[in-house]
């Protein structure tokens, strides 16, 4: 084998994380291999703020449907709308996946079609070998790996055994074919987020429309919860049990970044398989992404510098912008998915104009925008009001 033979990054998994990650090296001259297997759509709400359609130059017509708001509900059925300046792009995974793997392969990554298998160290680098479309073995050669594959991801299990284990919800969707606009309830231009112990007893259940098609799902971390009976209630409760349904499908959503994302040798986790998906809402696709653009930046540094100590920023980086959203995402989930007593509280909370308008900001744009002090502390009296039970929810005393 000559060096010709050796890549400089071999990018395993070829969902938003992985597909980002060979792009932003391959655009460096760096000789990459991007492997993914084939055929399955990645289960997915598939809803992505402006921040990411700005920051990797996601084209208009990737994007089926356009949110101008969200529906609350309460336990109670009570509903807070919360309308958009802009919108909340919606993707179908099984076209946004790959396309983002064509442009990757159009920056100059080599694209493999298969399941890796082993990945084992081997000299400076990493021998990995991958079971291909035919059924028969292949290997691939690389100073350095990215672990793109997910949240049961096989790099971190080979690579970084004692990794750990994050906490994730299991969800669960059904894609159905759209209603006609106007019937019932539904509405193709808004996602409704239910917040009822009896669909989701510890996250939410989701209505989210694609165009033709419509995301239903719920997810849990309970494992005796169910979620198909929750989606089929669901569906009952909003008149779209006749629905036409195309697809059944679900995936672990893992809850928190794991505390290492590199062997400190040359192996690098990105996306799900690094854990970073924000808490609460369960959005990953923009964080998936941003995390592999920082993962990028740090595996680049380390073939230019031979120092692994460069990979560790990736995870520095990503923990110094988003970390705090993280933590912030975290407490709401512990306090207000308790219980039906305090998601009514929550959402009640929802018709505030402030934090509708803070809550916006974050998700849209990726950052915390400063309100005045005197904004923060009003928010943070009712919030103290609502979880003491000193003030009711939609107003009443409690
Ligand atoms: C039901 C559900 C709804 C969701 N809704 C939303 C939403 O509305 N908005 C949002 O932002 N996030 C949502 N998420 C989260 C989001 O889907 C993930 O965070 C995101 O897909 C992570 O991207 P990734 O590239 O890290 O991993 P993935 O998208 O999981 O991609 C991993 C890739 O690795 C490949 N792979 C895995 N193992 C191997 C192997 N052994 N060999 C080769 N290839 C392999 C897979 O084929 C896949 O292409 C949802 C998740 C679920 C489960």
């Amino acid at each position: 084998m000559t060096n010709a033979d050796i890549f400089d990054v071999v990018v395993v998994g070829g969902g938003p994380a992985g597909a980002t990650a060979a792009a932003d090296l391959a655009k460096r001259g760096r000789r990459v291999a991007l492997l993914d297997r084939a055929g399955r759509i990645k289960p997915c709400g598939g809803a992505i703020p402006p921040r990411l359609i700005r920051d990797f130059a996601i084209p208009d017509e990737l994007i089926v449907a356009k949110a101008r708001g969200a529906r609350m509900v309460a336990p109670s059925g009570g509903e807070v709308d919360m309308p958009i300046d802009g919108f909340v792009g919606m993707v179908d995974r099984e076209h946004f996946d790959e396309w983002l793997r064509a442009r990757a392969a159009s920056t100059g990554a080599e694209r493999r079609t298969g399941t890796l298998i082993d990945l084992a160290a081997e000299g400076e680098g990493y021998r990995l070998t991958y079971r291909a479309e035919g059924g028969e073995t292949a290997e691939l050669r690389t100073r350095t790996v990215v672990g793109a594959d997910g949240a049961n991801s096989g790099v971190a299990r080979a690579a970084m055994p004692k990794a750990g284990r994050v906490p994730f919800v299991f969800a669960y969707h059904e894609i159905v074919r759209s209603p006609p606009p106007g019937e019932g309830s539904f509405d193709p231009a808004r996602c409704d987020v239910y917040y009822q112990g009896r669909l989701s007893p510890d996250f939410y259940a989701w209505i989210f429309p694609h165009g033709e098609t419509t995301s239903i799902g719920t997810g849990s971390a309970h494992k005796g919860f169910s979620l198909k009976g929750s989606v089929a209630d669901l569906r009952r409760t909003v008149g779209l049990e006749g629905a036409e349904t195309i697809r059944r499908e679900g995936a672990p959503i893992p809850l928190r970044p794991l505390r290492r994302w590199d062997d400190g040798r040359g192996v690098l986790l990105v996306g799900d398989a690094a854990g970073v998906v924000a808490p609460s809402s369960g959005e990953g696709i923009y964080y998936a992404m941003a995390s592999a653009r920082l993962g990028a930046d740090a595996v680049e540094a380390f073939l230019a510098t031979g120092d692994a100590r460069a990979l560790r920023e990736a995870r520095r980086d990503f923990m110094r912008a988003h970390g705090r959203v993280f933590w912030i995402l975290g407490l709401m989930q512990r306090i207000w998915y308790r219980n039906d007593w305090l998601r009514e509280r929550f959402v009640s909370l929802c018709r505030d104009p402030d934090i509708q308008r803070l809550t916006w900001d974050a998700y849209m744009n990726k950052e915390l925008v400063r309100a005045s002090p005197l904004v923060h502390a009003r928010i943070a009296l009712k919030d103290l009001a609502h979880l003491l039970g000193l003030a009711g929810p939609w107003g009443r005393r409690a």
